[in-house]
């Protein structure tokens, strides 16, 4: 129920509304889904509402398909937005380009305020001030004292500019001198001279809004209370308290994320590794490795605890514990993170997870076998996507052996001592790890050979791999008619060879 709906206005109740605003240029960031997370985060733990807004007027950055690629890869990660229709709501996702009409109404209203006005330099008398200014060593700031606008024409010009449509824009009027002030839950109080801030187009000639209007417009009317964006979002702030406050609006509060880093500290690019969601998708990351990881990048819920599942992450999150420095983004953490929940996943899920992918490549285990091939190996790789090419032989006999494994361990007069040992596995029942294990060790005495060489001799003969899980569970789980067939079949080969 609305606050209004309850007779009280909205000062009275403040729910916490939040909103992830991206712009729909192309892939998810993973500072993106840093972002949309802690939105989500914070409205799950205060009770709150969160949106998604499609932030689309920079039509020529707009690509197509991005904002539905967006919106996939988000409900991937497990994040869902409020007053969506898969919540049950009827509005959202919200679409800027669907909502014009709106901020040229409030563009007029800011003019009327005295907050902005027209402004009708052509881009050619732009680029001419932009030169100047840079010849003059001064950075760029629109000059409205020496440029066409509603200032230096006059009412009665600008009024005849606009009944003849000549094209204009909207700059806001931003003060010559003083001090911008804001609040900033993650960095405190923020101040910015006037000076340094620009008369920023509002509305373009095209009658297109910038970001800046649509923004602001959009948090007034969607109600949202805590604006958390990135950093580089900071210095539209002053900008934006400008506009609020021309409107006579009241600020939602700020809190602007920490830069994500390369481990050498330069800011993360696409140079140095994956930055977009999907390639972590693609790569068989786990939704809550990335998930828990990303949470951890710039917040840290004051303890060494680092594995959070969603609810955990709600439950613990606190926005004002956000840190300002720059959060290197450490992949092997996440390899390590992503092993973690590969370790304590249930049997069951993995191998319907894995199934798939492995019935692409045309293998068809069963969901049991391969349940238990995954719990064999899992200990020894980072992700479910490498059981297929860790553990191939449990899928199929070696088609080959690996030369330097079979130079250190095969001997041949190692073929009649493997034989006999063979003919001995053949008649155990059952056929169980702890047997085959106490098996080959008798077998040391009788053939004089170490445990450690018949491991690898049956390691190289049924697997082909000089890693792997222990021999004795490989074998009990490759059963016994397999193991006999691929130890007689490289025998063979081997004594072919030599
Ligand atoms: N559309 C902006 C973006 O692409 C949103 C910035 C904000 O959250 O205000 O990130």
């Amino acid at each position: 129920m609305t606050c209004t709906a309850l007779g009280l206005s909205d000062t009275v109740v403040v729910m916490v509304r939040v909103r992830f605003a991206p712009s729909p240029t192309g892939y998810l960031h993973v500072g993106g889904l840093r972002t949309a997370l802690y939105n989500y985060l914070f409205a799950k733990h205060h009770g709150g509402v969160c949106i998604l807004r499609i932030e689309d007027t920079d039509r020529t950055r707009f690509v197509e398909g991005a904002a539905e690629a967006l919106i996939e890869i988000l409900r991937w990660a497990g994040i869902e937005f409020d007053e969506s229709p898969e919540k049950g709501g009827a509005y959202g996702p919200y679409v800027q380009s669907e909502r014009f009409d709106l901020y040229r109404h409030y563009a007029a209203e800011l003019v009327q305020r005295g907050a902005a006005y027209y402004a009708f330099d052509t881009p050619e008398e732009l680029e001419a001030m932009r030169k100047r200014m840079q010849d003059a060593g001064i950075a760029w700031r629109y000059d409205r004292t020496s440029m066409r606008n509603q200032y230096t024409l006059g009412e009665a010009e600008t009024h005849r500019l606009l009944e003849s449509n000549a094209p204009r824009t909207i700059r806001m009027k931003v003060p010559l001198s003083g001090t911008i002030r804001f609040d900033d839950l993650v960095r405190g109080t923020i101040e910015v001279p006037a000076r340094d801030v620009d008369d920023q187009i509002l509305l373009k000639s095209d009658n297109f809004p910038t970001y800046h209007l649509a923004n602001i417009v959009d948090d007034h009317l969607m109600r949202i209370t805590h604006v958390i964006r990135g950093e580089e979002w900071l210095p539209s702030t002053p900008k934006h308290v400008l506009l609020y406050d021309a409107m006579g609006w009241e600020r939602p509060a700020f809190a602007h994320l920490p830069l994500l880093l390369n481990p050498d500290k330069t800011k993360l690019s696409k140079r140095q590794g994956d930055v977009a969601v999907e390639d972590y998708r693609q790569k068989g990351y786990f939704r809550e490795a990335l998930i828990n990881f990303v949470a951890l990048l710039g917040w840290n819920p004051s303890s060494n605890r680092e594995i959070f599942s969603m609810q955990e992450l709600i439950e613990h999150f606190d926005l004002t514990k956000v840190n300002k420095a720059g959060a290197v983004f450490d992949i092997q953490k996440l390899e390590w993170m992503n092993s973690e929940y590969l370790r304590a996943k249930p049997l069951d899920e993995l191998a319907r997870e894995l199934l798939p992918t492995l019935q692409e490549q045309g293998i068809n285990p069963s969901l049991e076998y391969l349940a238990r091939v995954i719990g064999l190996v899992r200990e020894r790789i980072h992700k479910l996507c490498d059981v297929p090419s860790f553990a191939a032989y449990m899928f199929s006999a070696p088609a080959e052996y690996e030369p330097a494994y079979k130079a250190q361990y095969w001997r041949p007069d190692y073929a009649a001592p493997m034989q006999a040992l063979t003919e001995r596995l053949a008649e155990l029942t059952p056929w169980s790890a702890s047997i085959l294990q106490e098996t080959v060790k008798a077998f040391t005495k009788e053939s004089g050979l170490k445990i450690g060489i018949l491991m690898n001799l049956l390691r190289l003969t049924i697997t082909g791999r000089s890693v792997g899980a222990g021999m004795p569970e490989t074998m009990e789980l490759l059963g016994k008619d397999e193991c006999i067939r691929r130890i007689t079949t490289a025998l063979q080969q081997f004594s072919l060879e030599s």
